[in-house]
């Protein structure tokens, strides 16, 4: 028998398993026996290509070519040298590369798939890769589906397949036999395969294969290996490398030019020098650094809750400047607490904190028991029977009730508990046999339950007592059901006081309507009940033949307070310049509640309901968005998030859009940071995200953009520091050219600066800590390059000619003292040029180490930052220091790199250039802290 083609209860015994799930045991065996349920890894290209790849870009070429050339013209110390610098400069692109690789899939592995099973009778959640042939899955809307199974049970079950089938549409699932031949699994209805998710409804299903044995296996193996596309700042960053190479290269032939007809050096010579000094200009180390500090913030964010699933997120979330958030969950605790309950016409009050089921209802100071108060009874029914949520007694004494599932939901069985109302029993008489899931489009849910007819043995009865409890009625079928009160309202014609069902007049509900909203306005979120008899044969169990004509029984209003960290961070969204939206599926004047509680907006302020929104064109709604009024969007669904996004980004603004159900994908998708909630949210809307909340706190959006903002900052300060060398290994071979001096500074000592002792240093200005006015400023416009006119300004100008002039100084300092002249010329061996271009050389490397300090901060005082707060500045200072120590005074690195040892003097008048370079920079910022004032 094919296993699409046995009923249900057949499925469990053909694999061997039953509605009981497998044991711990059996599930052990089997995955010894069938292995870890994983789809196999395509086979990497071993590292070594990675690091080939690097020997033959175009500068290495180059280079290679500069060796041979070497070695052909007889100086085979500088062949050797050449290919010693393409190598070190491989193996650094490589080493970060493999690191920014590495982080990049360390991140992947931080959320791991689960998947709801049965085991031992139990409900439990285990890793995807542990699920065995045999397994029961558990699906709801929003799982994704780890395993090829074939499904025993489904209600309104739709899956979609798009990852298998191209096809976007969701499937209607069934659990029924199929009889039909010769087609891939794909197209049974019966079967769920592993890559899909459910989109809604749920049901159960049994596992029958697993890991490479699935469908998806075959087609991932054809998918998976595709690479992740560089993020603009990388594209930025490659064609900034790119303009300097190409800077680079004309000023290399000017070079070779000027060698040949002015200075009429030998060709080869010339050659080099012009390959040397293309080089030596191009910021090789600039795009893999880069890359490394966009992983190690992103390593960072993880740190902080956000998990960031893509690099190019990180620099998005450094220009967000709108964020559109739920209130449940994200601005609030979710931890809900039934506060107040309303039957006609009563409030009755309830005591207690927490899910710990112990508190009072009480009338007026009066106790309330549903013993005695019949509607009181039944909206508890409808509570707790429309309910998924679990209550979970603590361990021990000191831990607390926890609970699983829909807190909303877990509310209202801990506050009907806390009045003695035992659900569990109550479902023994009248288990469920139908359920319509909580959709937030229709914002309700039902139950339908049936007492069974033998426990008493009467006759069935269709009318009559609308009480499932009443004995007289067995086999009766009641629908009850729990949702939005004005939804719940509009859904009854009837209504039940005082033990009697009446007629629910147009006054009554404007009555109930008027307390709903006097309570909403404190805060509370608000649920209706209602139930109805259903006939007993009746089973056609869909919200359109089920939820109407229903009797109004009374409303449960419950607290979910704030966050206590959500004010602090709406406030510096406010001053950082960032909207926020909310943007929810509760009521307005709970929301609005909530949003002026937390400081989203004041006491004024424009509630647009998802009604409205929808009868609003594009351009009225740009309006309400530019007028910059305060404004929130209540009664919302997941469509109206998705032309929300779509409308802010017609305007150009950068939009964080938050989101947990299935339908939130599509908005996820379209803004352009989505955020799911690592906790509440669906497995669906993870996938669609580009950052996983795994607290699923607002503020923690926040945190993220200050990371955000910080690295963008760190870059191009570490820009900006590289830029500051360049100029000041340039100007030594313009005024070569000029004044016919000896060339300042050799192709060995620059590619030992660009490649050696600026590397660390670069690195360290990446890892450096926020700026106090990170978030003070508006965010940074979508088009603003990196690279802009002040970083260049900064750098190659500003602190690339001071630099240049302090190098050239000591140049001709060591030279005059040494009885030099202008005119004369040295030879290469000459001690004396030897000295002057190791003070040239040393000089970048001290200057450097000033101008690293002072790079630390854009606009604010070292000083105030603290000079040394980022740990990794030191590492890089004694890194550059042991670096130019090394090839000052060790013999044969001196001969590789033309150096000669330098006396106290020297070193003296080199070290003076750190606070000259420091200080300068600190100038710097206090005259631009005084203009921008
Ligand atoms: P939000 O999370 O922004 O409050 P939802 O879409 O989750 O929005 O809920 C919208 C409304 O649907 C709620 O205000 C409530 O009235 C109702 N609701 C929420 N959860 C449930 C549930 N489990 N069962 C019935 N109704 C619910
Ligand atoms: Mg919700």
């Amino acid at each position: 028998m094919k296993i699409y083609e046995i009923p249900p209860e057949d499925v469990y015994v053909e694999l061997k398993t039953s509605k009981e799930g497998l044991t711990d045991e059996e599930a052990e065996k089997r995955l010894e026996k069938y292995g870890l349920n994983q789809i196999e890894e395509v086979k990497k290209k071993p590292l070594i290509y990675n690091f080939l790849a690097n020997l033959y870009q175009l500068l290495a070429l180059l280079l290679w070519a500069a060796s041979i050339l070497a070695f052909i013209s007889g100086t085979p110390q500088l062949g050797f040298a050449i290919i010693s610098v393409i190598v070190i400069n491989a193996v650094f692109s490589f080493w970060q590369e493999y690191e920014a690789e590495k982080a990049v899939e360390a991140l992947k592995k931080i959320l791991p798939s689960t998947a709801k099973v049965i085991r031992s009778g139990e409900e439990v959640v285990i890793l995807a890769s542990q699920l065995v042939p045999g397994d029961v899955l558990v699906l709801e809307e929003g799982d994704n589906v780890s395993a090829d199974a074939r499904l025993v049970e489904a209600f309104q079950m739709k899956v979609d397949t798009s990852t298998l089938t191209g096809e976007s549409k969701p499937i209607r699932k069934v659990a029924e036999p199929i009889m039909k031949d010769n087609e891939s699994f794909v197209g049974f209805n019966n079967l769920i395969l592993a890559g899909t998710s459910v989109t809604s409804g749920s049901g159960r299903a049994v596992v029958f294969s697993t890991g490479s044995k699935t469908e998806f296996n075959k087609i991932a193996s054809l998918t998976q290996a595709v690479k992740e596309e560089p993020s603009p700042l990388q594209k930025q960053m490659n064609r900034l490398t790119q303009i300097i190479a190409i800077i680079a290269i004309f000023m290399g032939v000017i070079l070779f030019l000027v060698n040949i007809y002015v200075v009429e050096l030998p060709l080869y010579i010339a050659f080099l020098f012009a390959i040397g000094l293309t080089v030596a200009n191009v910021p090789e180390g600039l795009l893999p650094t880069v890359t490394l500090a966009l992983a190690a913030s992103a390593k960072k964010m993880v740190g902080k809750n956000a998990l960031i699933k893509r690099l190019s997120s990180v620099e998005t979330l450094g220009s967000t400047n709108i964020i559109c958030t739920d209130k449940t969950g994200t601005l609030t605790k979710n931890e809900m607490t039934v506060r107040k309950i309303w039957i006609p016409d009563e409030i009755i009050d309830v005591t207690g904190a927490g899910y710990k089921p112990a508190g009072e209802f009480s009338h007026d100071g009066v106790p309330v028991s549903h013993r005695e108060v019949r509607e009181l009874k039944l909206l508890m029914r409808s509570a707790t029977f429309c309910n998924d949520a679990k209550l979970v007694k603590p361990e021990g004494a000191d831990e607390k009730w926890k609970i699983l599932g829909d807190p909303t939901e877990a509310a209202l069985l801990v506050a009907a508990r806390k009045n003695g109302f035992d659900w569990e029993e109550e479902m023994k008489k009248a288990p469920r046999i139908a359920e319509l899931p909580f959709d937030s489009k229709r914002k309700s849910m039902s139950s339908i339950h049936q007492k069974s007819a033998s426990v008493t043995g009467k006759k069935l009865n269709t009318v009559g007592e609308p009480d499932v409890a009443d004995e007289t009625n067995p086999g009766t079928k009641v629908a009850y059901v729990k949702g939005a009160p004005k939804k719940i309202i509009a859904l009854c014609q009837q209504i039940s006081i005082d033990g009697k069902v009446q007629t629910f007049s147009r006054e009554e509900k404007e009555n109930v309507i008027k307390k709903h909203d006097e309570i909403a306005a404190s805060g509370l979120r608000i649920l209706g009940m209602a139930y109805k008899i259903l006939p007993y044969d009746f089973d056609d169990f869909r919200p359109e033949t089920v939820e109407v004509d229903m009797v109004f029984l009374g409303m449960m209003a419950m607290q979910d307070p704030p966050r206590p960290e959500v004010q602090g961070a709406v406030e510096d969204c406010h001053r950082a310049g960032i909207r926020i939206i909310m943007i929810t599926g509760d009521y307005g004047l709970t929301a609005h509640s909530i949003a002026s509680e937390v400081g989203i907006v004041g006491s004024e302020c424009n509630i647009i309901k998802g009604k409205e929104l929808d009868s609003l064109s594009d351009d009225e709604v740009k309006k309400i968005l530019r007028s910059g009024s305060n404004v929130i969007f209540a009664r919302a669904v997941p469509e109206h998030k998705m032309r929300i996004a779509s409308i802010l980004e017609s305007e150009d603004e950068i939009v964080a859009m938050t989101g947990d159900g299935v339908n939130d994908a599509p908005a996820l998708r379209k803004a352009d940071i989505g955020v799911a909630m690592g906790i509440t949210g669906t497995d669906v809307a993870k996938e669609a995200s580009d950052m996983v909340l795994t607290d699923d706190n607002f503020a923690t959006i926040v945190a993220a953009i200050k990371e955000g903002r910080t690295i963008y900052e760190n870059i191009r300060k570490f820009v900006t520091y590289i830029f500051a060398h360049e100029t000041a290994e340039i100007i030594p071979f313009i005024l070569m050219v000029i004044f016919r001096i000896p060339l300042p500074i050799t192709v060995m000592q620059i590619l030992a600066i660009d490649l050696g002792t600026d590397t660390l240093p670069a690195l360290a200005l990446g890892m450096g800590p926020s700026e106090a006015d990170v978030m003070e400023r508006s965010p940074r416009p979508r088009k603003e390059r990196i690279l802009n006119l002040q970083v260049i300004l900064r750098g190659y100008v500003f602190l690339g000619i001071i630099e240049a002039i302090l190098v050239m100084s000591g140049y001709f300092w060591v030279l005059s003292n040494g009885g030099w002249h202008l005119g004369e010329s040295l030879a290469f061996s000459d001690p004396l040029y030897l000295k002057a271009t190791t003070m040239v050389f040393a000089g970048i490397v001290t200057a450097q180490i000033g101008n690293l300090i002072g790079c630390q901060t854009n606009r604010t005082s070292t000083f105030k930052v603290g000079v040394f707060k980022n740990k990794w500045i030191i590492r890089g200072i004694l890194f550059e220091v042991l670096v130019v120590l090394s090839i000052v005074y060790i013999p044969y690195l001196q001969s590789i790199f033309g150096t000669t040892s330098l006396g106290v003097f020297e070193w003296v008048y080199l070290i003076s250039f750190i606070p000259i370079m420091f200080f300068a920079e600190e100038f710097r910022k206090y005259i631009a802290r005084k203009v921008q004032k």
